[in-house]
């Protein structure tokens, strides 16, 4: 959604029911006290402990904020809903902290999720407790190469704690590889047997091919007794084919190494 800047709230100027007034850099900027109670607990108890003094301030000074980071957080949260950029997440991030707004620290996560994993965010996510995106910068972590993560600027800013986790998330995953290398290895060599034992028989059955017209038990009874085989026969040719075809059906499971080859004509 596209928001058009005329649409924005203008906070230094007060409306019929602004109650508040954050004050920076002596810039006034008119709120809600019901309104920003809603969106941060920090606010509310600041709003709550203000209702219990004698007289009732209506404003407060924000020295140590700028003036156009508080008015982006506003924009976020007041009925425009300012969306999150590059432009803002980062401060948006800090001040969402601070001041206990979940919402928009789940919107600034949300956006920071959908960007390209990186050791960059994973440092945001640690530093503003994000889980979500810290686990997937996680998964992203442990790819680097150790010399990466050694030579990367914001790997020094992470904490020992979470350098440990990328390790240790490291050695996890290449235990798992090693570990289904070994399994792929294993299943090679029962493949290799198998092919062995397939070749051994193919060689054993074709061995018997030749034998077959010497064999005088192969032949037709009238012609069992014969020093040579008879070619003129029906009925020894007959015999032999069928021995040759019983051959060729023992070996026709060996037909899945040889791939049908493609048309040549298309
Ligand atoms: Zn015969």
């Amino acid at each position: 959604m596209m928001t058009d800047a005329s649409e924005l709230r203008d906070f230094t100027q007060p409306d019929e029911l602004s109650d508040f007034t954050l004050v920076i850099d002596g810039t006034p900027l008119h709120v809600h006290k019901q309104y920003l109670a809603e969106w941060s607990p920090v606010w509310r108890q600041l709003f709550l402990d203000e209702c219990s003094s004698p007289q009732e301030p209506r404003e407060i000074l924000m020295p140590d904020k700028n003036l156009q980071e508080v008015t982006e957080l506003l924009h976020c949260i007041y009925s425009t809903q300012k969306p999150i950029s590059d432009a803002n997440v980062k401060f948006l991030l800090e001040l969402s902290s601070e001041f206990q707004i979940s919402r928009v620290k789940e919107r600034c996560e949300q956006f920071l999720k959908n960007q390209e994993c990186s050791l960059a965010n994973l440092v945001v996510a640690e530093k503003y407790n994000l889980h979500s995106l810290f686990k997937r910068c996680m998964d992203f972590a442990k790819t680097k190469t150790l010399e990466e993560l050694d030579s990367s600027a914001e790997c020094k800013k992470l904490s020992p704690q979470t350098l440990l986790k990328i390790y240790h998330a490291k050695i996890q995953m290449l235990r798992d590889y090693s570990k289904e290398l070994t399994q792929k290895d294993r299943q090679t060599i029962k493949d290799c047997e198998n092919l062995r034992m397939e070749k051994e028989n193919m060689k054993r059955s074709l061995q018997g091919i030749y034998g077959l017209w010497e064999t005088p038990s192969k032949r037709c009874y009238r012609h069992i007794a014969d020093s040579a085989f008879n070619y003129s026969c029906p009925d020894c040719n007959e015999k032999i084919y069928f021995e040759v075809r019983k051959l060729c059906g023992e070996g026709q499971h060996l037909r899945r190494y040889f791939p049908k080859q493609p048309d040549k004509k298309s």
